[in-house]
Formats: structure tokens, sequence, C-alpha cells
């Protein structure tokens, strides 16, 4: 698997953060996190980046579109 980085995805991918406890799920905004965090940020880091806004739990991520890939 190569290790896919935030400019990767920009092309017509999405990520999604999902919480199973409260069944809340957001489409991430991409060139958003790339201001953020940076074109070369990997997509794999970002499962630690990431926390629910409703009950702050950590790790809750997925990403599809540009391949089957499940994080
Ligand atoms: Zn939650």
């Amino acid at each position: 698997m190569r290790p896919d980085s935030l400019e990767n995805l920009h092309d017509g991918a999405r990520l999604y953060a999902f919480c199973d406890p409260c069944g809340r799920s957001v489409t991430l905004d991409v060139p958003d996190l790339i201001e953020r965090l940076g074109g070369g940020f990997p997509v794999t880091a970002l499962r630690g980046r990431l926390t629910c806004k409703e009950c702050g739990r950590r790790g809750i991520f997925r990403r599809s579109g540009g391949g089957a890939s499940t994080y």
C-alpha cells in the first residue's frame, strides 16, 4: 500500500469521519485539511488527529473514492 498524502486525494477522493458511539458522521474538507496540515501530510496519520465533536472520541476516520482502501 503506498502512503497517500492529502494532496494525492485532491482529485475526487473524499474523506469521512465516523463515530460509532454517537453515530455521527462528517465529510472532511480536503482542501481545508491541506491548508491546515500541508499537502504532504499522510492520510494514515489523520487517524490520530481527528476527534468527534460530540463525544471527543479519537481515531474515527475513513476514506472513500480514489480507491477501495479503508483505514
Ligand atoms: Zn461521537
